[in-house]
């Protein structure tokens, strides 16, 4: 028999569309003479839906705004009545039940960001005893709190940029102190972020006050917390880690932005960014990036896969790790499998081994 694979995808984070183009290669690559694809969609507002296919969830939200996803949508797979009976299960009903009714045997957590990539839905994976692909609830919640995260780095010694956290609580109340505390400690550029986040979604580089209020008042939208890092000028360097207990790190790539930074149009609209792999590094440079990259995934508690990214400071060649994803960026052209495919694992054993290694953690907990 068939493993079915329940592949999640868009949800409630401001990367729902990243996820779709994530899912739509994953459904596409999934060996069929192995697996059967289970779809499950989460809508923008959380509602979970059975056999929604990628595109299709994305045509109805885009094009017809406000509009609730319709019986259409199921996508008819042969042989098996219940894919393609679209299950919609409102948010007060046990999200469990669109489990039980995929009847899958693992689940691929196709969700970039919050409520997907945060440990949420790690934690209800859980309770529920299916086994998923990548990260637990710990390392998938540390590796989305750009605090916490720096937090844990700094007490491996891992190298990261200066930083300070605000609560928007305090920043709502009284912005003067904490402008001035940037100035005083950061200074310009500094890069605002919100915590909890990726895909660039909220991020800032201020170049002075008044950038900086706007930058803080932008992410505040996002997350109840917000960072500020010390901007560097850099080239940016990822990595990609694969395993559970024994992680390997692949060749190490370059991304060279076409914005002043790696920003959401930069990653995903103009097209213009170049990927560069392997990335012209002397070798030990590379070697460092892929120790401290496989340092960082056991450091956070990761399992599964991780892109962990970094920057190298041009003018003074010291690596600081940036971040770690823990559900990266997954179409055929996103880093993390091409990263994979120069070291000799193509995109369709990649996403066996990830299987294989999502069973062999759920045994291994058990
Ligand atoms: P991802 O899509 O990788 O999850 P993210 O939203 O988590 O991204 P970061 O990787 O922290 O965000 O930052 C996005 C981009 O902003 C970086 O790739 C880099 O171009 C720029 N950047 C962030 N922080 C700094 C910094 N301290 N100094 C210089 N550039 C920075
Ligand atoms: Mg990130
Ligand atoms: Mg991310
Ligand atoms: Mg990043």
């Amino acid at each position: 028999r068939k493993l079915r694979v329940g592949v999640i995808f868009g949800g409630r984070s401001g990367e729902h569309e990243v996820s779709i183009a994530s899912a739509t290669s994953i459904i596409e690559h999934l060996d069929p003479n192995k697996y059967e694809v289970v779809p499950i969609a989460i809508t923008q507002e959380g509602r979970w839906l059975l056999g929604a296919a990628p595109q299709r969830l994305l045509a109805a939200e885009t094009g017809q705004e406000g509009t609730v996803l319709s019986e259409s949508l199921a996508v008819t797979l042969p042989g098996d009545p219940t894919v393609g009976r679209l299950v919609p299960l409102n948010q007060s009903e046990n999200v469990g039940q669109a489990l039980e009714a995929g009847r899958v045997d693992v689940i691929f957590p196709v969700l970039h960001g919050t409520y997907g990539e945060d440990g949420t839905l790690q934690g209800l994976l859980e309770m529920a005893g299916v086994p998923y692909v990548g990260c637990g609830v710990l390392g998938s919640a540390l590796g989305m709190d750009k605090e916490k995260m720096k937090m844990i780095f700094q007490a491996v010694g891992l190298p990261i940029v200066d930083y300070l956290v605000y609560r928007r609580h305090d920043w709502e109340r009284d912005p003067g102190p904490i402008l001035e505390a940037v100035e005083a400690r950061l200074g310009y550029p500094c890069f605002v972020k919100p915590v909890n986040l990726g895909s660039s979604v909220g991020i800032s580089k201020a170049h002075n006050r008044k950038e900086l209020e706007q930058a803080i008042a932008f992410a505040a939208e996002y997350d109840r917390k917000i960072i500020v890092e010390r901007g560097i000028d850099c080239r940016e360097l990822e990595c990609a880690v694969l395993g559970n207990d024994e992680p390997l790190a692949s060749v190490v790539g370059e991304i060279i932005p076409s914005n002043e930074f790696y920003d959401y149009r930069a990653k995903y609209i103009d097209n213009r960014s170049q990927i560069v792999i392997p990335a012209d590094l002397p070798q030990e440079t590379a070697e460092q990036v892929r120790r401290y990259a496989v340092q960082a995934f056991l450091a956070l508690d990761l399992s599964g896969l991780a892109r962990v990214d970094f920057f190298l400071q041009k003018a003074s060649g010291q690596l600081y790790i940036n971040e770690v994803n823990t559900m990266p960026g997954f179409t055929t052209i996103s880093m993390y499998p091409k990263l994979w495919q120069a070291s000799g694992l193509p995109y369709e054993q990649l996403l066996d081994h990830l299987i294989e290694l999502a069973l062999e953690r759920h045994t291994d907990r058990q």
